[in-house]
């Protein structure tokens, strides 16, 4: 068996257009997150731990934000590839637990269909949970949203 573990934080986006998407899911009416894909923290953070469980570096190694071809990628995508990546080392995921930090919008209602979403990628039980920061920090004034991931594999 193997673990990983991820975290990736994104800043809100200035353009109010921009969609917020975590775990695959959009979340209708909330502030997008800015970056080079479609800034999906739950994604990124549940790829870089399972990349890290195999021991493959990190997303930004495979995916760079340098690349236009990463440009507004669906991050389920990226999650998808690096489960294929996982795979061809002779890896399975097994179960996996996030949980997201945002003091806005409020997650609590979306966290079943995330968790729905990302177990149909890795096929496997996936529990996501949110928090508030609680006032502390840039998480705390809502300046945008983290994910921490933790991952475990096993032998294909
Ligand atoms: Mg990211």
């Amino acid at each position: 068996m193997r673990i990983g573990q991820g975290i990736d934080i994104h800043r809100f986006a200035d353009d109010p257009h921009r969609p917020l998407v975590l775990g695959g899911v959009v979340i209708e009416g909330a502030r997008g997150l800015g970056g080079h894909s479609d800034a999906d923290a739950v994604c990124h953070a549940l790829a870089d731990a399972v990349l890290g469980a195999v021991g493959l570096g990190d997303l930004g190694r495979h995916f760079p934000d340098t690349d236009p071809v990463w440009e507004g990628v669906n991050s389920v995508g990226l999650l998808t590839e690096v489960l294929r990546m996982a795979h061809a080392e002779g890896f399975v995921a097994s179960n996996a637990d996030c949980t997201v930090i945002a003091d806005t919008p409020r997650l609590a209602p979306h966290t079943d269909a995330m968790a729905a979403r990302l177990g149909s990628v890795l096929g496997c039980p996936v529990s996501v949970k949110a928090t508030r920061a609680e006032g502390l920090g840039a998480l705390g004034r809502a300046e945008g949203i983290a994910c921490l991931a933790v991952v475990l594999l096993e032998q294909a």
